[in-house]
């Protein structure tokens, strides 16, 4: 029986050793790309507005990206895909309604002024984007 619970302690040992260096490079990988900014910092600085923290949390019940956004944003922007359903949360939460036919939009949270930009894919190949300023001002 000792043996035994030996052989699974161990292997929980080899387990915990063998998934430890993946996390810590990802967390190293995080922070060079992004400023230093985790995504839970990220997170604080939409929380800080109701308006904004309504938005941020209804795009990260429908989309799976925002960890991704956080690692790729540049100066204090991070890149939100553009589907259906951002669409609605914009028009939903900030009341701008950006139609098939928009191709450029600019806009700002009524409450602490935070700019969204929509850009549209200028060829096929590109996919529109929601451009979103990290920390409002
Ligand atoms: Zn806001």
């Amino acid at each position: 029986m000792a043996s035994q619970f030996d052989r699974i302690i161990t292997l929980v040992r080899i387990v915990s050793c063998m998934s430890a260096p993946t996390g810590s490079s990802r967390r190293k990988k995080r922070s060079r790309q992004s400023g230093g900014m985790t995504s839970d910092a990220v997170v604080a600085s939409f929380v800080a507005c109701p308006r904004c923290s309504f938005f941020l949390t209804g795009y990260r019940l429908i989309n799976t990206d925002f960890d991704t956004a956080v690692d790729e944003s540049v100066d204090g922007w991070l890149d939100f895909s553009w589907n259906h359903d951002t669409r609605r949360l914009i028009l939903k939460n900030f009341g701008y309604r950006i139609d098939t036919e928009t191709t450029h939009f600019e806009g700002i949270c009524q409450d602490c002024r935070r700019v969204l930009i929509f850009k549209d894919a200028e060829e096929e190949r590109e996919s529109a984007m929601l451009r979103v300023e990290i920390v409002p001002g």
